[in-house]
């Protein structure tokens, strides 16, 4: 039969009807970029995250660039960031003229390691830093980056593209957070039907930068303040998302509950299978188990010969990206990135995956013999 890595496809009964509609109230009343979509989604996000302000924008990457603006990011400015991670994140410093320096990552966590990043605040005395909630959860350090970010004054912005729906101690993974941004992009847990982003923020100066920046640095219709660009959100990806979300809860239990069971059943083969810290809960984005290395090859030919899909997020460090060359100002920590590269496998893991489906990946893993 074969299991895909993700399938989207399986939206629930009426929800395509419902969205084909909405397109065309939309396209008859020429309701196009912006408006009452736009604001109702903001709304909802508002309240979901326990957030002061959500800005609608284009995409993630936008986001990011958004943030790191808002927050006061420049020509010249040094910013951390993890050396695993998706490169939208450093592209993102660069884009706004900042010098990107890569932090090393947590064995434990998968995350950007707080010690680590300790030190390369005081090497590298940054304006700005950045943390990403990768894998579907984030760090089990996470409020200490807060809170040491906070007493130093560096500006923190969460890249949390990933990780809609992540708890830590029981509230949203965005509370709390000085600059928080969103991928609505349709793999991600709260997908849209094309691309869009949003930052969050409970600072009124940021939420006031973050809307101006986003649409041409306006301060009225034609007074710029300043020169931002274009990174408005379109109606139809609004309307997408708000008949999403009322499924989302599902569609996120859905994902946890097939998580959490490759936790319990990969180590009784023998597999290495990461957890979340204990203090969050994961949306279920991905699932990550690591091998050796030597042995990866032949677990990516047998799975393929399975018909079973596979991820490998990510297969590079940061830092050894070609196109970092020129740009990267430096990168502190060992090499945890670079042999989380080597040895990390992502099985199938996507809303409403079957039983029958979930069985035949763990048969395909269970039959391995490296
Ligand atoms: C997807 C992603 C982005 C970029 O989002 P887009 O909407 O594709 O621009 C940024 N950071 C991380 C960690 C991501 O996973």
């Amino acid at each position: 039969m074969g299991v895909p890595f993700i399938d989207l496809k399986r939206f629930e009964e009426g929800f395509a009807d419902a969205f084909t509609e909405k397109v065309r109230t939309l396209t008859a009343n020429t309701s196009f970029v912006g408006g009452a979509e736009v604001q109702k989604l903001e709304e909802t996000l508002c309240i979901e995250n326990n957030v002061g302000h959500a800005i609608a924008c284009a995409n993630g990457t936008d986001a990011l660039q958004l943030a790191l603006r808002a927050v006061g990011v420049g020509p010249g400015d040094t910013v951390l960031l993890p050396d695993m991670t998706f490169w939208a994140t450093f592209e993102a410093v660069v884009n706004v003229g900042g010098r990107p320096v890569t932090v090393d990552v947590n064995a434990a966590d998968l995350q950007m390691d707080f010690d680590l990043f300790v030190q390369a605040v005081e090497k590298h005395k940054p304006k700005a830093a950045m943390i990403v909630h990768l894998y579907g959860w984030a760090s089990a350090r996470l409020k200490e980056f807060r809170a040491f970010c906070a007493e130093k004054n560096i500006p923190l912005v969460e890249d949390g593209a990933q990780c809609y729906g992540v708890r830590v101690d029981d509230a949203s993974v965005y509370a709390g957070a000085l600059a928080s941004t969103i991928s609505f992009y349709p793999a991600k847990t709260f997908g849209a039907a094309g691309d869009g982003g949003a930052v969050l923020t409970d600072d009124d100066e940021i939420a006031a930068r973050l809307r101006s920046l986003g649409n041409h640095g306006r301060e009225q219709h034609y007074a710029h303040g300043s020169v931002g660009w274009n990174s408005r959100m379109d109606s139809f990806q609004a309307a997408f998302l708000n008949l999403s979300h009322p499924h989302l809860a599902k569609r996120l239990d859905s994902r946890r509950e097939m998580a959490r069971r490759y936790e319990k059943d990969l180590p009784a083969l023998g597999w290495q299978c990461l957890k979340p810290p204990a203090n969050i809960i994961e949306n279920g984005y991905l699932n990550v188990t690591l091998h050796d290395p030597a042995k990866r090859p032949a677990l990516e030919a047998h799975l393929k010969a399975k018909g079973i899909g596979f991820g490998m997020v990510y297969p590079g460090a940061v830092q050894d990206q070609k196109g970092a060359q020129g740009w990267i100002a430096g990168s502190v920590g060992g090499d945890v990135a670079r042999r989380v590269s080597t040895s990390v496998i992502n099985l199938p893991l996507f809303p409403y995956m079957t039983e029958p489906e979930y069985q035949e990946v763990l048969e395909a893993c269970r039959s391995f013999s490296g």
